[in-house]
């Protein structure tokens, strides 16, 4: 090949892309949109789960604790809920497994953290996450089911808005 012939058809291809828009983002300034439901996230609503723990069963990475205690109308209060997401892979196998779609694929992807400990996420942390996704998105659930604009606490209380 002749000498130049390659650095000619880089500039070329420079020149090309000079008067178009940039395909990347200037994150976090600017967040890329993204599907409702990607896997970027597992967010999991109290309100649907049942404490079955299909989806701690359904984990291959032992991600999920599942804690219950039976109420006295035969259904369960789900007394700890817990997600490892230092174990976590994101497979999404949790969500596909829950009867209730009470845990979702789906939310924010920026909630990264310095310390790896902070990625075990409780009860009360995966509620505040949750009812915080459902304000940001009209209420409704990943899976474009409507919710009940309602606020709910860590230990299940619900609170009509
Ligand atoms: S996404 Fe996969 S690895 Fe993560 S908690 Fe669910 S089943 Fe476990
Ligand atoms: S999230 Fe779903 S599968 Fe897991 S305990 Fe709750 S209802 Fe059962």
């Amino acid at each position: 090949m002749a000498y130049g012939v390659g650095l000619a058809k880089g500039l070329m291809t420079t020149l090309k892309h000079l008067g178009r828009p940039p395909v990347t983002f200037e994150f976090p300034e600017t967040e890329r949109p993204i599907p409702p439901r990607a896997r970027t996230n597992l967010v999991w609503f109290v309100e649907r789960c049942t404490g079955c723990s299909t989806c701690a069963q359904a984990c291959p990475d032992g991600c999920i604790l599942v804690q219950t205690q039976p109420r006295e109308d035969g259904s369960y209060l789900v007394e700890r809920y817990e997600i490892d997401f230092r174990l976590c892979m994101y497979c999404g196998l949790c969500a596909e497994a829950c009867p209730y779609e009470a845990i979702q694929v789906g939310g924010s992807y920026t909630n990264v953290v310095r310390d790896p400990n902070e990625l075990y996420h409780d009860k009360p942390k995966l509620t505040a996450f949750a009812n915080n996704y459902l304000e940001q998105h009209d209420w409704i659930y990943p899976n474009g089911q409507p919710a009940v604009r309602q606020e709910i606490h860590a230990d299940g209380e619900r609170q009509h808005l």
